[in-house]
């Protein structure tokens, strides 16, 4: 049986879905009656979910900065 110890120990697995079916079942089984890992899971995928929003922000910020040089360039020919 699950414990909440082995909980934080797979959550990231779980969340990624790499964990065995057998893991899942006692994992999802423990959420049921622990409202404390419940929260744990619930906080740590809003945290997986803020560094995937973030990562094409990331690439969107490098676009921008290329594009600056590009203005720079531009605004240098004419002056
Ligand atoms: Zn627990």
């Amino acid at each position: 049986m699950f414990e909440c110890k082995d909980v934080a120990e797979e959550a990231s697995n779980y969340l990624d879905g790499d964990l065995p079916l057998g893991k899942r079942v006692g994992l999802f089984l423990h959420l049921v009656y622990c409202s404390c890992c419940r929260r744990y899971l619930q906080q740590l995928r809003q945290t997986i979910t803020t560094v995937v929003v973030l990562r094409p922000q990331e690439q969107h910020q490098t676009d921008t900065q290329a594009l600056a040089e590009k203005l720079r360039a531009i605004s240098k020919t004419e002056s």
